[in-house]
């Protein structure tokens, strides 16, 4: 399969190249273009196990690698890792579902990828002769940071250094990164906020001095973060392995489309499930639910992304994004690969702040997609009232695509089945959540986790539960310019 870079026909990877370059030379996002390819077809996977499908799915897309490969790399990748064999299971909550993508060993959706990418990259890496340690840079506003570390430590070969922001993450997202085990880790906050952290990293990726002490001492930087199409491969999976569970239960014919209804950010997630569509899945619509930063809802609806706005501190922050980086990918997709076009229209974003896509484009976006927002104060009203009426407890982000998902219903009911993903178990986020279905003000995070448990009786996932008990390890915190030299260090041991 060859990947093109999204902004110029120059630059072209194969599946193992991209993996590890992560991104292309012109700032571009590797793109398949030939789905016809890469076909999948449903029928061959309902017999299979949730990892079977992940290999198949993974493979086709990165098809460098051989079929026994990656099975085995799927299975070192999630063996003991998910609470449950089926990694992303689908729950009925009323007449809709609910596909758990948050049940594995960080309790975000993020697990689903990250336990693969790390294999991933080594496998590619032996691939392309590259004996470098490969070192993996991560600016997180929590969710991402823990994913990371828990996918690379103690994996040979590789070391992985998270900044975050010093205040700027929960109390329970602190306290999984600072605890992080392994001797290849390292994790450091950073004075300020999480853009603080993103752009110091960015500037370590571009310090050209950095870039050959690193080769010189024998290590190479990359990136864990969703512009990497080994990220994005692992979480096409999942939508294929919904569909086969709601055709098995008998809640759906085999061939019959379902809605997935996304919470989007990075446009990562939602982009996986336009992936799956092109590759074969029978899928209706592809619902984008925002919160209230919803600079997607405005594009997917006018045509116009403008970044040009205020930003929003929201109950779901691994949602409060303004620039969607996959968002590109798509651009691309839906252009035919019209490398001009996209080069053009990120930019107008760099430069202006703002674009607006043809409308041929935008006539192709919207066949597939549906868009809708939903801010605090609904996602929480939401959380309450399925928890009394369903008794399922959903965390902030699953919630804004619930009331999304709420609004399509009743303005475009298609009439096929609605599959929710959801993407972070509710005790990541448990003083939200517990504020939405009680009037208890707990003191702490964990105050809260145990609160919210003893008044739901929803178990909480066992790793949250032992933090508390675990020492820190990490307690650096360091201004902006002296990141660099914590990556020196963290390099050097
Ligand atoms: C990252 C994240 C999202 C957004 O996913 P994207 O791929 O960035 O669109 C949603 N919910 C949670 C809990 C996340 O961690």
């Amino acid at each position: 399969m060859i990947f093109y870079s999204s902004r110029s026909e120059k630059y072209t990877a194969d599946s193992a190249q991209a993996v590890l370059k992560g991104i292309a030379p012109d700032g571009g996002l590797y793109t398949p273009v030939r789905f016809d390819q890469m076909r999948v077809n449903v029928a061959d996977l309902l017999s299979k196990s949730a990892r079977e499908i992940s290999a198949e799915v993974i493979g086709r897309i990165l098809n460098d690698f051989t079929g026994e490969e990656m099975r085995e790399l799927i299975d070192a990748a999630y063996d003991g890792k998910f609470e449950t064999e089926d990694l992303t299971p689908v729950e009925k909550v009323g007449d809709d579902f609910v596909l758990e993508l948050f049940r594995g060993p960080t309790s975000a959706f993020k697990d689903v990828a990250l336990s693969v990418l790390p294999r991933l990259i080594l496998a590619a890496r032996r691939k392309l002769g590259v004996e470098e340690e490969i070192v993996i840079l991560t600016a997180t506003s929590g969710d991402t940071g823990k994913a990371a570390l828990e996918g690379f430590h103690d994996v040979p070969g590789t070391r992985i250094v998270v900044f975050y922001p010093d205040g700027g993450v929960s109390d329970v997202q602190k306290a999984q990164m600072v605890t992080q085990t392994g001797d290849n880790v390292g994790v450091c906050a950073v004075r300020g906020n999480f853009d603080d952290a993103q752009t110091g990293v960015k500037n370590i990726f571009a310090d050209d001095e950095l870039n050959h002490w690193a080769q010189a001492s024998g290590a190479r930087l990359s990136s864990a973060n969703s512009i990497n199409i080994g990220r994005l491969a692992p979480q096409v999976a999942y939508y294929y392995k919904a569909y086969c569970d709601l055709v098995l239960r008998g809640e759906i014919r085999l061939g019959d489309p379902v809605n997935f209804v996304v919470p989007t950010g990075n446009f990562g997630d939602i982009l996986a499930g336009e992936f799956a569509r092109r590759m074969g899945l029978p899928v209706a619509k592809l619902v984008c639910a925002s919160n209230a930063n919803n600079v997607l809802t405005d594009f997917i609806r006018t045509g116009v992304y403008d970044r040009r706005r205020t930003f929003y501190r929201t109950a779901s922050p691994s949602m409060d994004i303004l620039v969607s980086s996959n968002l590109e990918r798509y651009l691309f997709m839906a252009s035919n690969g019209d490398f001009d076009l996209v080069a053009d229209l990120m930019a107008k974003l760099r430069d202006e702040g703002v674009y607006t896509a043809p409308e041929s484009l935008m006539k192709v976006m919207r066949e597939n997609f549906w868009a809708g927002c939903a801010d605090d104060d609904r996602a929480r009203r939401a959380i309450g009232k399925v928890w009394q009426d369903y008794g399922y407890l959903m965390d902030t982000h699953t919630a804004v695509a619930w009331s999304v998902m709420e609004d399509f219903k009743a303005q475009e009911d298609n009439g096929w089945v609605n599959v929710v993903l959801s993407t972070a178990s509710p005790y990541k986020f448990s003083r939200d959540v517990l504020s939405a279905i009680s009037d208890a003000e707990p003191q702490s995070g964990f105050g809260a986790m145990d609160m919210l448990n003893a008044l739901t009786n929803v178990p909480v996932p066992e790793p949250l539960t032992r933090l508390r008990d675990l020492t820190p390890r990490f307690n650096d915190c360091v201004d902006q310019p002296d990141m660099l030299g914590y990556v020196k260090r963290a390099v050097a041991k």
